[in-house]
């Protein structure tokens, strides 16, 4: 049952290939975290999935809709696949449940009261019931993430693709995320995780990419991975990072 499906895709800017024929699959259900050097193209590969960057050559299958159909395609597949960035980019002016309500809203046409009572609910299960009226300038980075998380949930996406969502926060701040993005997979969301959160990897992840020079060059068990790491540029990366 694949959700993703990666069929000898190419991706370049300009001359440089960003991502070199890759082929592969990832199943419903599947925690897979992206690590690699910075440039290596990990939020290429992610962009691409939701069609915020378009392939050179090959094909990509989300749902069953491919990257490259028509505009109703991408828009499918942009509610099939909700992403969240590094940087939060709540609307300023809109208290946290009016922006989990909004794409509720815009998106699926939900009136204000069915939105509303979905993002108190999706409030609550970031643990952020009591925050519902703090404007973002009124939260933390965590607590602002947060509120992105539960904006994306409340398009419904049977996926979520994270692109190095606490690498913007203070360290005493990521936990509080990382542990949302641990309830959501333990629920069985299917996540694609760019991160340098070795141990959200490790014990999270059931899956573990590792891209360098647009290549995957490791798709392995993360516990495996991390107790023998037999790819020597990996082995090096790894131990960089940790
Ligand atoms: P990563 O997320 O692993 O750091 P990226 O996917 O952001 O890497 O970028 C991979 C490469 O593609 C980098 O060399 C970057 O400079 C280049 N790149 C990314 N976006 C663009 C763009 N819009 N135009 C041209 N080059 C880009
Ligand atoms: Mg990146």
């Amino acid at each position: 049952m694949s959700i993703i499906d990666f069929q000898s895709v190419t991706k370049k800017f300009g001359d440089v290939t960003i991502l070199d024929n890759i082929t592969l699959s990832i199943d419903k259900g599947e925690v897979v975290t992206v690590i690699g050097p910075s440039g290596s193209g990990k939020s290429t590969f992610l962009r691409c999935i939701n069609a915020l960057e378009t392939i050179n050559d090959g094909d990509l299958i989300v749902d069953d809709t491919s990257v490259k159909g028509t505009p109703s395609d991408i828009r499918r597949i942009r509610r099939t696949a909700g992403m969240v960035f590094q940087q939060f980019n709540l609307f300023p002016n809109l208290t946290a449940l009016e922006n989990v309500a909004f794409g509720a809203r815009k998106v699926c046409g939900m009136n204000k009261k069915e939105a509303n009572e979905l993002a108190d609910a999706l409030l609550a299960k970031v643990h952020l019931a009591d925050r519902k009226d703090n404007y973002p300038n009124q939260l933390s980075g965590g607590q602002q993430q947060r509120v992105a998380i539960a904006r994306s949930l409340a398009l419904k996406p049977q996926v979520m693709l994270f692109d190095e969502p606490t690498s913007a926060l203070d360290p005493e701040l990521r936990q509080e995320v990382l542990h949302v993005m641990q309830e959501l997979a333990q629920e069985g969301m299917t996540m694609v995780v760019v991160t340098h959160e070795m141990g959200f990897a490790r014990d999270v992840g059931t899956r573990l990419l590792f891209i360098e020079n647009g290549h995957i060059v490791v798709d392995d068990n993360p516990k495996k991975v991390f107790e023998h790491p037999d790819n020597p540029r990996l082995k090096e990366f790894l131990s960089f990072a940790v």
